[in-house]
């Protein structure tokens, strides 16, 4: 019997394995899909939000508690964070007025604001429109891949312990005397604790044990242009009015610079709906571009996700003993998921006497993208665009066999037809070979 089973891979489930594998106990981590973060996490921004409004949720606190620890984060588990910096924008007097207020109104939350006048965001960012009257200069904002954010917190987890099955969906929880049983299409597990982390499925996985919550998908669509280095910040608009479900999305930056521009917030019936139509394109550009002297000319992706909204907050709770929800985990979770795992930790801690484990094992260090180029000696590169190495590749192979992970985790193959092409011809040498009769997945 496991002591704690964990059902998905997603952000939270991932960092909530990581905080645990450093605990004497048996874990295992039930993922439907072929790798982690290949849901929500896959398809949010991939911003680690500064704060989240109003300050009284939970998700505000444990949004501005995930942002400070992300540092520590990065560095424990060897994944590349970026603090850019948040630039909000005064495009009219009302909002140039309100300036001062807002920027003590943060401050006095613990979140680090600078007002800046108008000459000084110019030179921050030059393709800012001239109309700007001011703004708000707030450092703590940053970037990450949030696949490989979350594939390392697996990885860490593993490497300590933690067991995770792969294309393993959940179809049952029942509750026997002191243990739950898990029932999936990979056989039955038995365990003492099981935590929800099941994302846009939470409500149904919740369901199975009796509690219910109404979950509400909120597709949210980007655009992402070609145009690297367009702008150096994340800039968003002071809103004149705030909206209570959304921030309202921004000219944001991927972790390689490349703008990415959204998220909106659009209800959908289907929690699989991640299309984007044309009228949300020209919507997002339509809502953005003022905000420069130009719009970057050259789209080379469209993406969505659907968020998993739960009236207005977090649920993190433990409705049956033993059984704990991480649901509802809209944004800001990604930036939340360090803080997400500290709770959770202290709810399992009531069921176990916590032995730390005496030796924890650290993934071996990254070479950085910009790094590449210098450390390559006898490999070599399959995905010129993003400067990933066939080593790199292959070690993402032995873990996750799926070009999804591939593509996600390293970004290689993301934005190039050749690429793409070179990775699935080296996985179609190895994969079949190790994978007799599981699964394989090419996308
Ligand atoms: C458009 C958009 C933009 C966003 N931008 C940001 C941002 O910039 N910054 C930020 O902090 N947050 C952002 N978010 C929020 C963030 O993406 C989520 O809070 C976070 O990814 C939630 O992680 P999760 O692990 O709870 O869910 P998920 O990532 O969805 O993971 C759930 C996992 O459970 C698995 N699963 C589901 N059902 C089963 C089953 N029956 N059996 C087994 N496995 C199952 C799924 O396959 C999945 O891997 C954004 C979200 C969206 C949609």
């Amino acid at each position: 019997m496991k002591d704690v089973v964990i059902i998905g891979a997603g952000v939270t489930g991932s960092f909530i394995a990581k905080e645990l594998s450093k605990f004497d106990l048996d874990v295992l981590v039930l993922e439907k899909k072929l790798a982690p973060g290949l849901e929500q996490t896959k398809s949010c921004s991939g911003i680690i939000h500064p704060f989240q409004l109003p300050f009284k949720l939970l998700r505000s606190k444990l949004c501005l508690e995930g942002n400070k620890m992300m540092d520590a984060e990065a560095e424990e588990l060897g994944f590349e964070f970026k603090r850019v910096g948040l630039i909000t924008v005064a495009n009219n007097l009302i909002t140039f007025l309100a300036i001062p207020i807002i920027t003590l109104y943060l401050r006095m939350h613990g979140v680090n604001a600078k007002p800046m006048g108008r000459k000084k965001l110019l030179e921050m960012e030059p393709n800012l429109n001239e109309k700007v009257y001011g703004g708000i200069f707030i450092p703590s904002a940053g970037v990450v891949n949030p696949v490989e954010m979350t594939a390392r917190a697996c990885l860490f987890a593993k490497l300590n312990g933690v067991k995770f099955i792969y294309g393993c969906k959940v179809v049952g929880v029942e509750r026997r005397e002191d243990r739950f049983i898990v029932k999936t299409n990979k056989g039955d597990f038995e365990s003492r604790v099981v935590i929800n982390c099941a994302g846009i499925y939470a409500d149904e996985i919740a369901k199975m044990v009796g509690y219910e919550m109404k979950m509400i998908p909120g597709k949210g669509s980007h655009v992402v242009f070609a145009e690297k280095g367009f702008t150096k910040h994340l800039v968003v608009a002071i809103p004149l009015k705030p909206n209570k479900r959304t921030k309202g999305g921004g000219a944001l930056l991927s972790f390689d610079g490349k703008p990415v521009w959204g998220p909106n917030l659009i209800d959908v019936d289907s929690k699989e709906d991640t299309s984007v139509k044309r009228d949300e394109i020209d919507g997002i550009i339509a809502k953005f571009a003022p905000l420069f002297k130009e719009t970057p000319k050259e789209i080379i992706a469209v993406y969505a996700g659907v968020r998993s909204i739960v009236g207005n907050d977090f649920v993190i709770n433990e409705p049956l003993k033993g059984f704990i929800n991480v649901a509802g985990i809209q944004s800001p979770g990604l930036t939340a998921a360090p803080a997400i795992a500290k709770m959770v930790l202290k709810i399992v801690s009531n069921h176990f006497e916590m032995r730390k484990k005496e030796r924890i094992v650290y993934l071996p260090r990254k070479v950085k993208r910009e790094e590449v180029c210098k450390s390559i000696e006898d490999d070599e590169i399959i995905c010129l665009c993003n400067m990933v190495t066939k080593k790199e590749i292959l070690e993402i192979l032995e873990n996750f066999k799926c070009f999804d992970a591939v593509k996600q985790i390293t970004w290689a193959g993301m934005d190039c037809e050749k690429c793409k092409a070179e990775i699935i011809k080296l996985i179609g040498k190895i994969v079949p070979k190790e994978s007799e009769g599981g699964d394989i997945a090419w996308s």
